[in-house]
């Protein structure tokens, strides 16, 4: 059986909870142990997938097609390992199992309540992924803050299993804010110590406090900190705010982080942690020799979170290639006709975003026809490569009605329909095409360039497809279907020959992109926005004084 960390958090939400686990599971990793992450997150939503980008941040799917939080994310892009549906439990999923349960009789005779029967539930999948001694550890983030009600009932689960497994096979982090009051030049602890003592009313008892905080923790906070809090000082670890998040391991590693976890859960078979192609990583990401700028088209821009992977997946490509990659949003809901060139013509790539939904669809479709008509390197991922297909069908075949059935369900020229088996779904909730499915590639083409193979498998989240019925007008109008199904004839990626880079895929290829397995599509996008850029830049130079470029 594995042994357990649980990672709570303090004082206020957005500390970073998933990248601190994230890190020191890196740093475990590294040693030479089996480790996995999973997330608990307090709301009833049964999964992420039926929220809104705006509520929650991007909805992260895994290999086994499970819609789930934006941090496994960062677990899988940290530790290049694949999580699953088990990796991700939320308040929703574990009332469903519980009273699914109780309709079937299994409790036949007793009330059903928190304690025991939702506790045990909870408890019953915080240990899930530590059985068959696949793991040596298993971290686990409990979602939200230390006081919330909604997430009282994991913080009750922890407890009790602090009593129910060996001292050495469980342990709690909880990561707190010290607040810098620039009035009085100083850090302060207050907060800290009241979250502490709010997790310990709640019998749990933290080992070590991982503290956020903008300036650096003096021995004498340090000291304070422990006295008040009842840990170690040595269990007190600074967190700074740091320039990536991926140098995070490596501040962890400074503050031994992970040596207080072996110690304290007595593990002694580890080496010397190695992690020299992550610093590779860090050494090309923090001094790239030039740089690019990408155009990412989108409706959800005021949230960052709402593109998480896709710019991870430019952070990736951009250390691959040696550039920095400076991502710059543009809100598809205001591109028009006469404000296109005047809004992209200082970009290198345009990428157009996923999404959903009518908002913002018409804007997208002008940025395609924009990078088409320049040269501009193209990319376009599920609703973006969707859009590609209609400008392509509105604007060189002539079909001027080309749509979506998804945006217009009379169209005359449904050029994206609906896939077949998801016309009778009347369910929303995890009913899309989900997770890894294969895609085989047509030798010579760009995508066989990027790829360097034939067969790949990528993951998907969507309902609509390119309607073959068009295959034909589309292949002839120059258009290549350089990627399908081998099943079904689906659609994968399309792409034009006859332009430096347009490639739109119907997979997320961000969902794959990792610090040591960047994705193929973004490091060949992220290529061809390079040569783009040293082209113009050629060009500028070459040129008289007064020409206009
Ligand atoms: N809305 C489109 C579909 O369902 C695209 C989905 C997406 O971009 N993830 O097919």
């Amino acid at each position: 059986m594995a042994k357990f960390i649980f990672v709570t958090g303090g004082v206020t939400s957005s500390l970073g909870k998933g990248i601190i686990a994230a890190s020191l599971a890196k740093l475990l990793q590294a040693r030479g142990l089996k480790v996995t992450i999973q997330k608990f997150d307090p709301y009833i939503n049964v999964d992420p997938g039926t929220l809104n980008p705006y509520e929650h941040g991007e909805c992260y799917v895994t290999e086994d097609g499970a819609e789930t939080d934006l941090d496994l994310g960062h677990y899988e892009r940290f530790l290049n390992i694949y999580t699953s549906q088990a990796n991700n439990v939320t308040t929703g999923r574990i009332y469903q199992t519980v009273i699914n349960k109780e309709r079937a009789g299994d409790f036949l005779g007793k009330t059903v309540q928190v304690v025991p029967h939702i506790t045990d539930e909870i408890k019953r999948r915080m240990l899930l992924l530590g059985q068959d001694n696949q793991y040596d550890i298993v971290l686990t983030e409990i979602g939200g803050t230390v006081g919330d009600i909604e997430s009282l009932p994991f913080i009750e689960a922890v407890r009790q299993l602090q009593w129910e497994l060996p001292e050495e096979d469980l342990m709690v982090i909880h990561l707190t804010l010290i607040p810098y009051l620039k009035a009085a030049k100083e850090l302060k602890t207050k907060p800290t110590q009241h979250s502490v003592k709010m997790l310990s009313e709640t019998g749990v008892h933290p080992d070590i406090l991982v503290c956020r905080t903008e300036e650096p923790l003096s021995n004498e906070i340090k000291r304070k900190i422990a006295l008040f809090c009842n840990v170690k000082q040595e269990a007190v670890i600074e967190a700074m705010d740091a320039s990536t998040i991926y140098e995070v391991p490596l501040e962890m590693l400074r503050e031994k982080l992970d040596l207080i976890c072996l110690k304290k859960m007595n593990i002694t078979h580890y080496g010397e942690p190695n992690l020299d192609k992550w610093k590779g990583f860090l050494d090309k990401l923090k001094y790239p020799k030039s740089k690019v700028t990408i155009g990412l088209i989108g409706k959800y821009i005021e949230l960052q979170d709402a593109y998480k992977s896709i710019l991870e997946s430019f952070v990736h490509a951009g250390a691959m290639n040696e550039v920095k990659v400076q991502v710059v949003n543009v809100h598809s809901e205001f591109i028009t006709n006469e404000n296109v060139a005047e809004k992209l013509q200082g970009f290198d790539g345009l990428l157009v975003a996923p999404g959903f939904g009518h908002r913002g669809i018409e804007g997208k479709i002008i940025a395609v026809k924009y990078a088409r008509e320049h040269g501009l390197p193209f990319f376009g991922i599920c609703l973006g490569m969707q859009m590609a297909v209609i400008e392509y069908g509105r604007n060189v075949l002539g079909l001027s009605e080309a749509h979506s059935v998804e945006m217009d369900p009379n169209t005359i020229h449904p050029v994206i329909n609906m896939m077949e088996e998801q016309k009778k779904i009347k369910m929303m909730g995890g009913t899309m095409r989900l997770g890894a499915y294969p895609c085989e590639i047509t030798p010579g083409t760009l995508a066989h360039r990027i790829y360097g193979e034939t067969l790949i498998s990528e993951r998907h989240r969507h309902r609509y497809e390119f309607n073959n019925d068009y295959l034909d007008q589309y292949l002839a109008a120059g258009m290549v279907a350089s990627g399908k199904n081998p099943e079904t004839g689906l659609v994968e990626i399309i792409e034009l020959p006859n332009h430096p880079f347009f490639i739109g895929v119907q997979y997320h290829p961000e969902l794959k992109s990792t610090v040591e397995r960047p994705a193929p599509v973004f490091v060949g996008f992220i290529d061809a926005a390079k040569k783009y850029n040293e082209l113009k830049t050629s060009l500028k130079s070459a040129a008289p004084k007064d020409a206009v470029i």
